[in-house]
């Protein structure tokens, strides 16, 4: 029983895809310590506004899809969006768990010995109060400032008490950083990092490190939700993970947000906000430079690469300075790559689905690559000593002021060189690109002045 009640607790599971024969799921549904649901259900859910729609149980997705089923007989419906986890359809259960709850263990160790700086310290201290009140909090903290360290008196605090903690992020990289970070700093406290591929635990975990997506597979579970890089791509974009964090937090339950380039919603919503204008290393973030690089794509379609961009990434191979070069789409950095491998033929490129990016970004940081090419896959989470960056097309539509402001926060983030070049190189100077540059200015302002 207990590994079953483990398993389940807090979460929203397939009937047929536990790890646990059907027998014993059965068993327990008889019991009453397991509750079976439909897959697709007519507005179960009230924070899903129209009524009387189907929707699936386990993303509220309500774009089903209705095909002749072999299972059931009949015409069917699944929802698409979330098939990844597994088909939910008309004629699946999802099982939660309604037997005893797993009691949260309240011994924990604290294993941190750094310092935090004293806007970090002020920020820790604000947050920690909201999570003692239980009130919504915002960490608005600039790219390099520091702002996971800060989060672990209040992570602390909340386990000790028994309570069931989640960060949820957007981005796979980011869960993959912060994980064993964590682990560190408690090392006695059962912790899972959860994402697509994750290696699948059957055991109870107090605190759980997710991407936003995988949010869908929990029901009611945390205490309290720290959702880092909140306005991070997708979780803007995608109405189905805003829904993933409100349905994965038990109704009480608070959520808190962490991140360098905060909505103007979200600031509108959150009434507790610590903000950090400054770096934990004190030096004033890198302000980019704008620099036309006219019909930069019809160049490389004609497989030329402009002197200006030649000539900056000739540059930091002379000098031996690690760089990123960001592109607006994969095709155009794909036509570009030859042209750079012409200049030294390591550069590599580096995108979403490519099953090796993280050993790219780990032989730029070992100096085993001169440079990469990318797109905003790696906008945040990576930290690269003395990295120099350059944007192609800064004036795409891709590149919002957000990821502007985290592609410049790649630069400078470490003590020893704590500034470098950020060029944004365009066709034209957007709105957006002089929004990025003022919002930057206007942390550096207050920095100098406090
Ligand atoms: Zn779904
Ligand atoms: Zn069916």
């Amino acid at each position: 029983m207990k590994e079953v009640q483990e398993f389940l607790s807090g979460r929203i599971w397939l009937k047929e895809e536990t790890p646990f024969p059907l027998t014993v799921i059965d068993m327990f549904i008889r019991k009453g310590f397991i509750t079976p649901h439909k897959g697709i259900q007519s507005n179960y859910n009230s924070l899903i506004s129209q009524k009387e729609k189907n929707q699936c149980r386990r993303c509220g997705n309500k774009k089903l899809i209705t095909f002749q089923c072999a299972k059931c007989n009949g015409p069917c419906q699944y929802c698409r969006h979330c098939i990844r986890m597994g088909r939910v359809s008309s004629c699946t259960e999802l099982i939660t768990w309604s037997g005893p709850l797993v009691e949260s263990s309240s011994q924990h160790t604290f294993n941190w010995t750094g310092t935090l700086t004293v806007l970090q310290a002020k920020a820790s201290r604000e947050l920690l109060h909201s999570v003692l009140t239980n009130q919504s909090h915002l960490v608005h903290a600039v790219c390099g400032a520091g702002k996971t360290e800060l989060l672990f008196p209040a992570i602390f605090e909340l386990l000790t008490h028994g309570q069931r903690v989640c960060i949820a992020t957007p981005r796979t990289d980011v869960v993959l950083e912060l994980a064993p970070r964590f682990q560190q700093v408690f090392p006695n406290t059962v912790i899972h990092a959860l994402y697509g591929g994750a290696p699948e635990n059957t055991n109870y975990a107090q605190l759980i490190i997710a991407t936003t997506h995988q949010l869908l597979r929990f029901e009611e579970g945390f205490d309290v939700v720290f959702v880092d890089e909140a306005d991070a791509f997708p979780f803007t974009m995608d109405e189905a993970l805003q829904y993933a964090v409100q349905k994965a937090k038990k109704q009480q339950a608070v959520v808190h947000y962490i991140t360098a380039t905060p909505s103007d919603e979200l600031v509108q919503q959150v009434k507790n906000i610590s903000l950090i204008s400054e770096r934990f290393h004190g030096f004033s973030l890198p302000v980019p430079r704008f620099d036309g690089l006219w019909n930069y794509s019809k160049h490389i379609k004609k497989e030329k690469l402009s002197p200006k961009l030649q000539k900056w990434t000739q540059q930091c191979l002379d000098n031996k300075l690690p760089f990123l070069v960001f592109f607006p789409t994969i095709e155009l950095m794909e036509q570009a790559t030859p042209l750079f491998q012409r200049l030294h033929k390591e550069i590599v490129s580096v995108h979403a689905e490519d099953a090796e990016r993280k050993l790219k970004v780990l032989k730029l940081r070992e100096k085993k690559v001169p440079g990469l090419l990318t797109t905003t896959i790696l906008e945040r989470g990576i930290t690269i000593p003395n990295v120099q960056v350059a944007v192609v097309g800064a004036d795409e539509a891709i590149f919002t002021s957000s990821a502007l402001i985290q592609i410049g926060g790649r630069v400078g983030r470490s003590i020893e060189y704590p500034t470098g070049d950020l060029v944004f190189f365009h066709h034209g100077i957007s709105f957006e690109m002089d929004q990025a540059k003022s919002i930057i200015r206007a942390h550096n302002a207050k920095r100098e002045k406090p």
